[in-house]
């Protein structure tokens, strides 16, 4: 293996974000092979270098790369160390873990991207930092699709209102996709299929609030070409497989 820097070494081994281990080193916490080291651009090699943070030695071994669809219950929040985090569902799974893996250290979690706490469905979860920046930034254009429930009685008129787009911190989100997915009577809630590629915050109540209607829940059923699995419970997660990583992008 290619020696790497010191913030990213201790990001894939599981210490904290890269953001944190830089932190970490420039506080003068991580030693070197005996010697304090506070540049996090320092390029060392886990197989061999000796590494403490805050005087525990970093195990030499790296968690495997996991990837995981998660059914996010409505409710759960998306950032890390929250009670109902998205990534608190995987505190069994990681209490478990020196039973399946002894000795190598523990995966360190986060969601690729955001779901709003209200919504529900499709998020993946992974330790790989790379992968989920890629994924989550605005220029990959990956598709993402939603079924919305509208309180009320969605007209023709609403439809082209969401299809024209809106503008979302200054960039004009148009959707790729609006559809309605119930006949409409005249009933108290109306399901519509809604395609973007944006990724901005809040996209698709954007679009559809902006159209004069209202949300009354939003779920996330596809990203690219993985659609979430009909039999995945809420709050249920399964690992990934190579080519399921491959149909995200
Ligand atoms: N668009 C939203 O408005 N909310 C989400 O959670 C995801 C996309």
């Amino acid at each position: 293996r290619e020696p790497q820097r010191l913030a990213k070494v201790l990001a894939a081994a599981g210490v904290a974000s890269r953001r944190t281990s830089e932190e970490l080193i420039f506080q003068g916490k991580v030693t070197v092979n005996g010697s304090v080291c506070t540049s996090p651009q320092t390029k060392v090699d886990i197989s061999k270098d000796s590494i403490y943070v805050n005087g525990n030695r970093i195990s030499k071994k790296l968690p495997p790369k996991l990837y995981f669809a998660v059914n996010k219950p409505k409710g759960y929040i998306c950032s890390c160390g929250e009670p109902k985090s998205v990534i608190s569902l995987f505190d069994d799974y990681l209490k478990g873990w020196n039973k399946i893996q002894p000795g190598v250290p523990k995966p360190r979690f986060f969601t690729v991207g955001r779901l709003d706490v209200a919504t529900s469905g499709l998020i993946i979860v992974t330790n790989d930092g790379e992968f989920a920046q890629k994924l989550a930034h605005p220029s990959s254009n990956i598709t993402k699709e939603y079924v919305v429930t509208i309180d009320g009685a969605v007209h023709r008129n609403h439809l082209i209102a969401i299809s024209e787009g809106t503008k979302i911190d200054g960039v004009k989100c148009v959707p790729d996709l609006v559809e309605p997915l119930d006949v409409q009577t005249n009933t108290k809630r109306t399901r519509l299929r809604i395609v973007v590629h944006e990724g901005r915050n809040h996209e698709v109540r954007e679009l559809v609030q902006n159209a004069g209607l209202e949300v009354y829940a939003l779920k996330r059923v596809r990203i690219g070409r993985f659609r979430l699995p009909a039999d995945l419970g809420i709050g249920k997660f399964i690992e990934l497989k190579q080519a399921d990583i491959k149909s995200l992008e």
